[in-house]
Parts: C-alpha cells; sequence; structure tokens
C-alpha cells in the first residue's frame, strides 16, 4: 500500500514541476560558456527534472547539461555552485537556545517555585519572590546553556560524518563533500556508496542499488544504462541514480541532473539524512526517576507540613518550609547533569578517534562482554605489500621493498639465475593482476600516490617493481567488462581484448580462484594439468607465516555470442599462474589492546575473510587465541548445523577467530552471541556488515569504511583502529562511572537535608534553614559543583572490572548504601552544630542559622571530594584528574562568602559574615564528614577484596 501511494507521489511530482523555473542552459549560453564566460542568465524557464533524463541518449544530455565524459571544468563549477547552490536538502534545524529554555522552564518544580514566588509576592514577601525569581531565571538559564552546548558539540561531530562523493571533474577523478556535486557533473560509484544527486547513468556493472526509502520497496534493484522510454515511472527507470539510495553491488557511473532540492527526495521534501533525535535512554531513565522521586517528596512534604502545623507553626511558614523541603530532596540538576557528562564523553571519545552517533552508545559501550573484530584494516594496518611470489613450477622469489609505491626488487630464493622464460612468466602474472585491478598508483614529482582498494594497490606496486608500469598498460589495454571485487565472491576479474582475441584475468582467495583452473605451466614451460593439492600445500605453508595469499589465473574466452555479455559463467578452464603472498603487519597497539580487553573482561573475536591459517597465525601473534585452538571456518559452521541449533551455539561460544566467513555468517554468530545473553561490539565496513552492524548491541562503523556502513553503525573508529575501540569502551566506562558519581553527590546531600530537617522536627527544635537558603543551596552552591563532578578523568581501575550487566540499576546496593551513610553523616553533622548552638543558646536563631549555612557549603565541598571515587580514598585521587571540580569548589564556597558582605544578599539569604576562626571551626568540623566515608570506602575495600578471593579471582 505504502509502497503505491508513494510511486504516485512521485509521478505525479515529476508532471508538476514544470512550472518551476531553474534554467538548463541554452546553445545560445552553450557558446559563450565553453569561452568561460557563462552568464548568469535563465535563458529558457525550464526545470531540470521536467526533462525525461531516462529517455535522453547520454550524448543528448552531455548537451543539454553542457558537460562532457572528462567532467566540468573548475570555472564551470563554480559558476553552477554560484546557479543552483549547494548540494543539499533543507535540514532540519537545531533547536534554538529558547526552545531549551522553555523546555527547562517547563517543569514541575519550577512550577512549584512559581507558585511559591506569587504567594510570596501577595503576602508582601517582595524580596523572597525577587530571589526566587531569581532563582528559577539562574537554574533554567544554566540549564539551558549546558543543553546548548551539548547540542551543539554533537552537531559538530555529526559534521566529520559527511559523505564525499567521487567526482571526475577536467579529466581527473577525485573526492569532493558531496554538497560541491552540481548537475553536470560526472560522478563515479562502487558498492557501499551513498548516491548524493540524482543521476542518468553512462556505466553500469553489475550495478544494484536500494532505493527502498523512495519507493518502500526493500529488495535491491538492478540499474543499466539502456535508454528507456518516456512515461517510465521514476521508480522503474532503470538507467537513473536517485539521490539518498545506495549502491549495494558493483560499480557505476552517471552524469548529475539534479541537485539539493531539485531531486527527488527534495521535491518530496524528505529529509535523507535523518537526525537521529531524542534523548539517550539513561537521561530518559533519570527524567523518569526524577519525576517518582518529585511526587515522593511532595507526600513526604505535606505529611511533614501537617506535622508542623501541630507542633503550631503558622500556615505561611509551612508552605514555605514544604516548598523548601521539596526543592532539597528533588535532584532537579540530575538531567542536566546526565547530559553533561554524556556529552563530554563523547567530546573525548573523539579524541581518541571514536565518534558516536547515538549518545545511547556512550553508555552501552561500557556494558560491552564481547568485541567481534575485522583483521584486515582494524588489527593489522592494511599497508599490503607482496613479500612472496610462487611460481607454478615451484620456483620461489621474495620482493623487497615497503608500503604503497614501485621501489623495491625481486630475488630469486633458489640463488639459481633469473632466466628470461621465468622473467616472463613473472610478468604475465604481474600483468593479469594489473588488469583484474581497480587501483591506481603513480609516482609524482613528490613521491607516490595512491587510489583505490588496498590489495589492488599492493598488486599495482608488484607489479611496477618487476620493471612494468602499471598506467601504460591499463591505457593500452581494450578491456571488455570488469567483475569488480566483493568481499563476498572474494575475486575480481576483467575481460580484455589483445589481437581480437578475448581473453580474461582473474585474482583472488586460492579456493575460489583454483576453481576457475584446470592447466599450469611448468617450469620449463610446459603445459600440464593442475596440480591443486600441491598449490594448495603451497597457499598454507605460506599462510601459516601470517601471509595472505592471492592466486592469480587468465587465459582465452570463448568468443562472445551475440546479445550476451561475459560474466562469472566464462571463468573456466583458465590457467594457473601463480600465488602471491601478501604481508600486512599488525597494528603495534593491537596486543596490548587485546590484553586490556582480556583484564576488563572482555572477550575479543576475530571475524575475517581471509585463509584460515593466515588468520590463525596472526591471532596468534596477538594473544587472540591459545596456540592449540583451532581456527573455525564458514565452512565448519555451515556443517555443524542452523543458527538455532545448539551445535551451532556451542561452537561459536568456544570460539576466537572464525575464517572465511560470509557476512551472512557474521551476522548469524551476532545473533548467536547476543542469544546467549552476551552484549556484542562488531567492527565492520562494507555493505554486506550492514545487517551484523544493526544488529549488534554496538556496531563499529571503520571511518574508511562505506557510507552504509557508517549509516547504521553506532559508533565510527575514524583510524580504523582496534585500540580505537577499545579506548571507547573504556571511556563509556569513565562516562558511566561519572554519571553514578553525579547521582551519588545529587541524592546524597538532597538526603542529608531531609534527615536534618526530619531530626528537627522530632526533637522539637526550631527548623535550621529557610526555604531561601535551602534553595541557595541546592541550586547554586550545589549547582555549581554537581556539574564540575562530570567532568572527572576515569579511574585506571575502570578497566579491570568485569563489564557491567546492561539492566544494572544504578541504585544498586551499593549506591543506595553510600548515599545513606553519607546523607546521615552529613545530616547529623549539621544537625548536631544546631542542637548545640540551640539548646545552649550560644548564639540566636538567626545566628545559628548563618553558621549552620557555611557549615553546609562546606560540607557539599568536602563531599564532592569523597564522590570522586566510590572506592579509592579521596586523599589518594590526584588533583590534575580534575582541575574543573577544584574550580567549581573555589567557586562555590567563593560566591557563598562574597554573599556574606553583601548587602543585598544578607537581607534575602539572612545571613552575615563570619571571622576566620568560626570558618575554619565549620570546615574541621566538615572534615569528619570525610572521615567517616573514608572509614566506610575502607570498609568496601576490604568486602571485595575478600570477595574476589574467595572467588579465586586477583585484584590488581
Ligand atoms: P578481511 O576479513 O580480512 O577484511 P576480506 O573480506 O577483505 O578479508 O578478503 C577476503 C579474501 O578476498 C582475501 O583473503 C582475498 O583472498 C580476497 N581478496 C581481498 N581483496 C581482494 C582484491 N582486491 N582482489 C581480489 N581478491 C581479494
Ligand atoms: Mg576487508
Amino acid at each position: 500500500m505504502r509502497v503505491k501511494v508513494q510511486n504516485e507521489i512521485l509521478v505525479s511530482c515529476s508532471k508538476r514541476i514544470t512550472l518551476k523555473n531553474v534554467s538548463v542552459f541554452s546553445d545560445y549560453n552553450k557558446k559563450n560558456w565553453n569561452k568561460g564566460s557563462f552568464m548568469k542568465q535563465k535563458i529558457h524557464a525550464r526545470h531540470l527534472s521536467e526533462e525525461s533524463w531516462h529517455a535522453l541518449s547520454e550524448q543528448d544530455i552531455y548537451e543539454e547539461l553542457l558537460t562532457r565524459p572528462e567532467g566540468l571544468e573548475k570555472e564551470e563549477v563554480t559558476n553552477r555552485l554560484n546557479l543552483y547552490g549547494q548540494n543539499t536538502l533543507p535540514a532540519k534545524e537545531p533547536p534554538t537556545i529558547w526552545a531549551i529554555l522553555l523546555n527547562q522552564v517547563l517543569s514541575p518544580i519550577i512550577y512549584i517555585l512559581i507558585v511559591a514566588a506569587v504567594l510570596s509576592l501577595i503576602i508582601g514577601e517582595g524580596t523572597d519572590a525577587i530571589f526566587i525569581f531569581l532563582m528559577i531565571g539562574l537554574n533554567s538559564g544554566l540549564g539551558a546553556y549546558q543543553e546548548y552546548g551539548a547540542e551543539k558539540s554533537a552537531a559538530g561531530l555529526q559534521n566529520l560524518l559527511k559523505i564525499k562523493a567521487k567526482v571526475r571533474r577536467g579529466n581527473q577523478e577525485f573526492e569532493i563533500p558531496s554538497e560541491q556535486v552540481v548537475p553536470g557533473d560526472i560522478l563515479l560509484f562502487e558498492s557501499g556508496n551513498k548516491v548524493p544527486a540524482d543521476l542518468r547513468l553512462i556505466q553500469a556493472q553489475n550495478l544494484t542499488v536500494d532505493e527502498s526509502f523512495l519507493t518502500g520497496e526493500s529488495i535491491s534493484v538492478e540499474k543499466n544504462t539502456e535508454l528507456q522510454s518516456e512515461d517510465v515511472r521514476v521508480s522503474d527507470r532503470k538507467n537513473m541514480l536517485y539521490a539518498g539510495s545506495t549502491i549495494t553491488k558493483g560499480r557505476g557511473a552517471g552524469i548529475v541532473v539534479a541537485t539539493g532540492n531539485s531531486t527527488q527526495v527534495g521535491i518530496i521534501a524528505k529529509s535523507v539524512s535523518e537526525s537521529e533525535g531524542g534523548k539517550p535512554p539513561l537521561v530518559l531513565r533519570m527524567e523518569k526517576f526524577v519525576k517518582q522521586i518529585s511526587i515522593l517528596v511532595l507526600l513526604v512534604s505535606v505529611g511533614l507540613g501537617f506535622l508542623l502545623r501541630y507542633q503550631g507553626y503558622d500556615l505561611l511558614a509551612i508552605f514555605f518550609f514544604v516548598v523548601a523541603l521539596a526543592v532539597s530532596a528533588i535532584p532537579e540538576g540530575l538531567p542536566v547533569a546526565l547530559t553533561v557528562a554524556l556529552s563530554i564523553a563523547t567530546k573525548r571519545m573523539s579524541k581518541r578517534n571514536v565518534i558516536v552517533r547515538k549518545l545511547t552508545a556512550v553508555e552501552s559501550l561500557g556494558s560491552c562482554t564481547i568485541i567481534a573484530s575485522d583483521k584486515t584494516g582494524t588489527l593489522t594496518v592494511n599497508q599490503q605489500t607482496a613479500r612472496k611470489i610462487i611460481l607454478p613450477g615451484g620456483r620461489e622469489f621474495s620482493l623487497t621493498g615497503e608500503g604503497y609505491n614501485g621501489e623495491g626488487k625481486v630475488l630469486v630464493d633458489d640463488q639459481k639465475d633469473f632466466d628470461k622464460n621465468t622473467k616472463k612468466q613473472l610478468e604475465d602474472l604481474a600483468k593479469l593482476t594489473v588488469f583484474a585491478n581497480e587501483a591506481r598508483l603513480y609516482s609524482k614529482e613528490n613521491g607516490w600516490d595512491y587510489n583505490g582498494d588496498a590489495m589492488d594497490v599492493a598488486f599495482l606496486a608488484m607489479a611496477y617493481k618487476m620493471g612494468l608500469n602499471p598506467e601504460d598498460i591499463r591505457n593500452e589495454t581494450q578491456f571488455i567488462i570488469e567483475i569488480p571485487y566483493e568481499s563476498e565472491q572474494k575475486f575480481s576479474a576483467a575481460f580484455y581484448k589483445e589481437e581480437n582475441i578475448d581473453y580474461v584475468a582473474v585474482k583472488g582467495a586460492v579456493e575460489t580462484v583454483l576453481d576457475f583452473c584446470n592447466i599450469m605451466k611448468s617450469a620449463d614451460n610446459i603445459q600440464t594439468s593442475l596440480n591443486r593439492q600441491l598449490i594448495e600445500k603451497q597457499a598454507v605453508e605460506m599462510a601459516e607465516q601470517g601471509l595472505r595469499v592471492l592466486a592469480v589465473a587468465g587465459g582465452e574466452v570463448s568468443q562472445l555470442k551475440e546479445g550476451d555479455d561475459y560474466g562469472v559463467k566464462d571463468l573456466k578452464d583458465l590457467f594457473f599462474y601463480g600465488l602471491v603472498g601478501f604481508i600486512d603487519p599488525l597494528r603495534p597497539e593491537a596486543a596490548e589492546s587485546v590484553r586490556k580487553c582480556k583484564r576488563a573482561g572482555i572477550k575479543v573475536l576475530m571475524i575475517t575473510g581471509d585463509h584460515p591459517s593466515t588468520a590463525g597465525a596472526i591471532a596468534r601473534e596477538l594473544g587472540l587465541m591459545d596456540l592449540d585452538e583451532e581456527v573455525v571456518t564458514g565452512q565448519q559452521l555451515k556443517e555443524v548445523g542452523t543458527l538455532d541449533s545448539p551445535a551451532f551455539e556451542k561452537l561459536v561460544l568456544s570460539t576466537h577467530v572464525f575464517a572465511r566467513v560470509t557476512p551472512t555468517q557474521k551476522l548469524e554468530i551476532v545473533e548467536a552471541l547476543i542469544h546467549h545473553g552476551e552484549f556484542v561490539a562488531v567492527t565492520g565496513d562494507g555493505v554486506n556488515d550492514a545487517p551484523a552492524l544493526r544488529r549488534a548491541n554496538i556496531g563499529v562503523a571503520m571511518g574508511s569504511g562505506t557510507d552504509v556502513a557508517k549509516e547504521v553503525g553506532m559508533m565510527i573508529v575514524t583510524d580504523d583502529n582496534f585500540a580505537s575501540i577499545v579506548s571507547g569502551v573504556e571511556e563509556g566506562r569513565f562516562a558511566y562511572d561519572n554519571v553514578r558519581k553525579v547521582i551519588y553527590l545529587l541524592i546524597s546531600t538532597g538526603a542529608a537535608e531531609v534527615i536534618m530537617l526530619i531530626f528537627a522536627i522530632l526533637t522539637g527544635l526550631p527548623i535550621p534553614l529557610l526555604a531561601v537558603q535551602l534553595l541557595w543551596l541546592n541550586l547554586v552552591t550545589n549547582g555549581i559543583q554537581d556539574v564540575a563532578l562530570a567532568f572527572e578523568a576515569g579511574e585506571p581501575g575502570a578497566m579491570r572490572r568485569k563489564p557491567r550487566k546492561p539492566n544494572e540499576k544504578i541504585f544498586d546496593s551499593q549506591m543506595m548504601s553510600q548515599t545513606l551513610v553519607s546523607g546521615f553523616a552529613i545530616g547529623a553533622l549539621a544537625f548536631a552544630s544546631w542542637y548545640w548552638h540551640i539548646r545552649n543558646q550560644m548564639m540566636d536563631e538567626a545566628s545559628a542559622r548563618n553558621t549552620i549555612m557555611l557549615l553546609m557549603v562546606l560540607l557539599q565541598n568536602v563531599h564532592v571530594f569523597n564522590c570522586r571515587s566510590e572506592s579509592v580514598s579521596a586523599l589518594k585521587i590526584p588533583i590534575s584528574r580534575n582541575y574543573t571540580l577544584i574550580l567549581g569548589v573555589v567557586m562555590a564556597q567563593g560566591i557563598h562568602i562574597l554573599s556574606m558582605h553583601l548587602p543585598f544578599m544578607q537581607r534575602i539569604l539572612s545571613i552575615e559574615p563570619v571571622n576566620f576562626i568560626e570558618w575554619f571551626i565549620a570546615l574541621l568540623l566538615a572534615l569528619i564528614l570525610l572521615f567517616v566515608m573514608e572509614v566506610f570506602k575502607l570498609g568496601r575495600r576490604r568486602n571485595d577484596k575478600i570477595a574476589a578471593y574467595s572467588k579465586g579471582e586477583d585484584l590488581e
């Protein structure tokens, strides 16, 4: 149903557009344009999309859009950018500061305060009312400012994820930001790319495209370059690509016919880049928690109110007391502090090369129990260098040199001559790998430049080392059709003509390529039948040294029949030309990161498309699996049973390294792990990885990966590095810890005030703190501190713990006990001081309140230090881990002392200056809290040790 409706919209849209008046360039303009003086005139007012581009020939489109196969020139691009604007759709506006501010004010606690302020006004307590309004303003302003900052830095990070497009301009191919694409540009595509504009295809090889966002059709559609009749509907235009779709397979090229708002998506005004809005679940959970607490506190406050009434307080005093109590106990700063903590974490992660697309990822990273990683590029550097060649006759050769350049030599291993025959054999092999190749590698004045797939570039480097020039070879060859490399098929091939005979060149995984061969040339250039066993033995020997082994094949193919195309079916009876082994060094940090994971209770898996022997050699070197453990192959997985069979799950759970795995199997492995209750992070880069990335608890896309992978990934690792993923996990744990610390601080100080008030009522003493005073303590002094606590750098112990359970409650027994103990300690200290002053009639009530206020601020100051760690002594945490906190504490104390000296504030808060001795005594009293909490932590540490000891674990 949905599909149909959308199609109708599309068709009617493309008809209606005739009314719009974006220009197309006329013949008149063309001349001027070609001279480089394009005039910004709109000659005939036709909209680009009015054209039935699908029904025009390639040549007509070049003429219509004043472009050519070599692409536009620089000047043309500038002109068109001016004329058509950037290739963007109207994005969803980020919330304005006003919207955020309004959101702050719309909270139950603010309503209570407003009622209180209005009541104060009515009874003539003008200053109280002003103060309350001031508090509201300050609190909302602070909150809004923080949220706005978080929003903005999140938007900044999103910018890093912009899509690039490969363009041909001035006969050169390079990448540009997709916003700079203009009509008439020639764009090139490969699987995994996102289409940035509407295009008419001029080249399509095996091209399939996912257009589901436009048509609702979830199956990928095949595309070609054939001319179509004019009345074909948008969704059936096989020779068009539409902005927002993704290439699922193959390669293609097209002419941009519409950009920005003129594209089909632009017309139906549907944003392609849906931004992932919404608050992270942790924040939502906390907001709910605050709401529940609020209700509870209100009920308790009203109850206490009745009690006070019974004791003879007058109604108004009670009302203000109830309001104050409610404000004390409700942690209204919590959601904001959480947002700040999470946004600090995202910023810290981005410094460690991890970009979090959804704030959710920050908190979930801390729960990760398994990281399933790619091998190539993630655990290794993906700097492939050909190291060894074995020719069919068995002669072995070594190659020297490092990295992507042509510098290096080919050496004969057996010290015998480099005869002409051998040389020719090597050159033939190298040539084939240049044919079946999509990359480029060339020398410039200042070094070498390259682009394309790492394996392909490595083959080109090998060709240079043999004295060949791949650039020339490719230019001189007449290609018929190419089968580009896709990780599912594990090979690439190219059909080409030489002296009117059709040939094919193939390179790829050994098993796959050998299936295409039945002949090989022996050392003395005699043709023999393929000795598959021997070749596979040679391949395994190379792989066991950690080399990645590829086979090369080629040969004549039978002449094409009319109306047929070459394809995989023609890959048969080929010559086997030899094996090439590549090294891809381990990332230097990888082994240490694997160790770090082990300590943190995280299992590391390797899932690779490479050969089991290569995978095994590398995994053992990394310490990822034991020396005697076996690698499990995709074939074995298939044989053991289906996804839901117990045998499958058992095999998956007992394995560390999976090799020759298809993308579907990768998904199945993830499913099995999740089903078993693991919390899985999975890495991926290709189109085929998308399902696994989506299914995983944390999809990790590689920075160098495809647009598709990045779009479904929850986080993106910009340097592809395994170590960065581990850093991400570490930062995730830090963030979660900080969230706990902030909650600890806020709830325990709130609880303390409630406890103190209850004590006072139970003992029949006057109320220790007035409503405005409590407001001050909670919204100002503590408000400054709690945000500073969110800046706390992580504790080293975070990566020596087991992962936390994903559904673990923040208010676990540990949180409960530390909140109660510290809340009770603060409440009791403040109350004791009050009791002593009042009972001994040391001073009048007002002066006593002044002392208690100061004591409370100092207690808050001390308690922040307690909250820096839930188990480590406050005295052992280096100051350097959070300078912001020191600033926050000094500011909180400073602002209070300042207020004691400002007449205006003195009047509102009923406070006055104290002398240094008094201040010092209050500080000493406050330090008792530190002592109490140190003893508490000591007990905890001892308990933890006993628990670990009885479990036989070793706590470092
Ligand atoms: P990984 O999981 O390590 O990234 P890939 O999926 O990239 O492995 O590669 C799987 C196999 O496909 C390789 O072992 C190799 O045999 C083959 N292969 C990889 N790249 C190419 C290429 N550019 N051309 C031909 N074959 C390739
Ligand atoms: Mg790969």
